[in-house]
């Protein structure tokens, strides 16, 4: 972009210009350049826009919070630090003020504020924090998000966010290419669990375009929706959220590595409508939470044609794989979806939170959720305004969550989140096999796993010998917690853990951080030995 410091003249014709600021309003020019005052005994009201003269204290205390924040960025990636420090949240109080003051505090323990508020903090980009489906800290990410919070501007509408508003329409355009729609359109929500509703209700609305004046009258008898039993619970929430009650969200049947059985899917949808009800909509998952497993897309849009339902795909956690010739096939068949979900802010890597939902067709969004609101959506505004996103959903004020992904995005290239994913494959590859290096140890429950995620029970010694059967498995889900607890004393390794159909609780390795290297791979399974043994 050109950083053209004047306006051009093409913006700023002559009946657009108001009157020049009067000078009176600027501060004194050389005020810019004075060393700031110290800014340990000042208020807020020393600096801009209480104090007009503020300006170069605002600056050092900018300065002064970027640090800490920069500090904290460092000691993330220090395989010498914790991850965590943990206290109760008893304790946690008694350590920390967090009272709300009568009278204003001095800038210098705002500051302090600042530090102790990342002093407890979990280092969610720790090189060896696997916890979670977000994990990792991109630091260009991060700097999006800092002028993302110094632009602090609404998405409704193209008159108070311009660029970003293009932003948003090139990098969800270049997003759809890479599913392979081609057409459409797309919004950025608050999470893939808000992403799923949108396409959920597109896809009611889609049917039944009655629906948003009459409500449920106008329906012809009970909806009915489907997916996989290993689905997201964000499905059951949308089923509950649009009145049709989690009864009738219909779990299919998976095989033994996770994927919906389109077999099933089919009996499944015949047999409701015996019932009476009313199929609309199917939810095929690409990376399900806990296992990673994708479903077989073409299998299931096969059965969406034969019966006409909405297919969706929730690839909130596997979406990333479209972005690499290696891994994309386990997402084959997503250009005949109807919808999709896919959250730059898990296998991307881009800051929390930031989340897609595509659309094969245009217009559904608007006519779906458009409720034509007359002080901010003005038909006869002095620009086109299919530009204002605003009414395309059912929130009013929307964040800017496109500009730290546009400039991750821009800072690696198609070709730089490539090799991003593929990092993340890498390692997943290494730490599998080095599992099976150690089967006594590690007893891993999908040993090809299709995702990041690698599901697993850590065997202490005593049970190495133990015959394998329930009653080993049922021992070993009693100890990953305490393992789990230990970890967290410790603070050198987070990995999260859950139970899963029959399956007592394991736990389940994520690699979604660009910092994992093998040496921390290799660290994991000599501390899970080390804090696990004598379990
Ligand atoms: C994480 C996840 C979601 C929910 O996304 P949020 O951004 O946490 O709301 C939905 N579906 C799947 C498959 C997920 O992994």
């Amino acid at each position: 972009m050109s950083s053209a410091r004047s306006v051009s003249p093409a913006l700023s014709p002559a009946h657009l210009c108001d009157r020049p600021v009067s000078p009176s309003h600027r501060p004194p020019k050389e005020d810019y350049d004075r060393p700031a005052r110290e800014i340990a005994p000042l208020h807020y009201t020393d600096l801009l826009p209480f104090n007009i003269l503020g300006g170069p204290e605002t600056r050092e205390f900018l300065l002064r919070v970027a640090e800490v924040s920069i500090d904290y960025i460092r000691e993330t990636f220090d395989r010498h630090a914790k991850i965590l420090d943990f206290h109760q949240p008893e304790q946690l109080k008694e350590v920390l003020d967090l009272e709300i003051p009568a009278k204003p505090m001095v800038l210098e323990q705002v500051i302090a504020d600042c530090m102790d508020a990342l002093k407890y903090q979990v280092k969610t980009g720790h090189p060896r924090f696997m916890n979670q489906l977000s994990c990792g800290t991109e630091v260009v990410s991060l700097a999006g998000e800092w002028v993302t919070a110094a632009a602090n501007t609404n998405m409704f509408t193209y008159e108070i966010a311009p660029v970003f508003i293009l932003m948003e329409k090139v990098t969800m355009r270049h997003m759809r290419e890479v599913i392979g729609y081609k057409a459409g359109d797309s919004i950025l929500a608050p999470g893939g669990s808000i992403s799923n509703l949108y396409a959920a209700l597109a896809a009611r609305h889609k049917m039944f375009p009655e629906y948003k004046k009459k409500g449920l009258m106008a329906l012809p008898g009970q909806l009915v929706m489907f997916t996989s039993l290993h689905s997201h619970y964000s499905l059951m929430g949308a089923a509950a959220a649009m009145g049709l009650g989690t009864d009738n969200l219909i779990e299919v049947p998976v095989d033994e590595k996770g994927h919906m059985l389109p077999s099933e899917l089919d009996r499944l949808i015949q047999e409701e409508k015996g019932k009476g009800k009313v199929p609309f909509f199917v939810c095929a998952t690409a990376g399900t939470t806990v296992m990673g497993a994708f479903d077989p897309l073409h299998a299931i849009a096969d059965v969406c044609e034969k019966h006409k339902l909405w297919f969706h795909v929730d690839a909130a956690w596997g979406g990333g794989v479209l972005l690499s010739k290696n891994q994309r096939h386990k997402m084959a068949g997503v250009e005949r979806s109807n919808s999709i979900t896919w959250n730059p802010h898990k296998l991307m890597g881009t800051l929390l939170q930031c989340s897609t939902v595509h659309f094969q067709e245009d217009g559904l969004l608007i006519s779906c959720n458009q409720m034509c609101a007359d002080y901010l959506f003005q038909q006869d505004k002095p620009y086109d305004v299919n530009y204002d996103t605003g009414d395309k959903v059912i929130q009013c004020g929307r964040h800017n969550d496109i500009f730290k992904l546009w400039l991750l995005w821009r800072s690696k290239g198609d070709e730089g989140f490539e090799k991003h994913i593929d990092h993340l494959f890498d390692m997943t590859a290494y730490l599998v096999q080095r599992m099976k290096q150690h089967p006594d140890k590690f007893e891993l429950l999908n040993d090809e796993p299709e995702c990041t995620n690698v599901c697993f029970w850590y065997v202490p010694h005593r049970l190495r010998t133990m015959k394998a059967g329930p009653e080993r498995h049922k021992i070993l889900g009693e100890i990953q917690p305490i393992l789990k607890g230990r970890m967290m004393t410790a603070g050198t390794l987070m990995i999260g853990y859950q139970p899963l159909d029959h399956h007592p609780n394991f736990f389940r390795n994520i690699i979604s951080s660009q910092a994992v290297r093998r040496e921390d791979i290799d660290f994991m399974l000599e501390e899970l030995d080390r804090l696990g043994y004598d379990l």
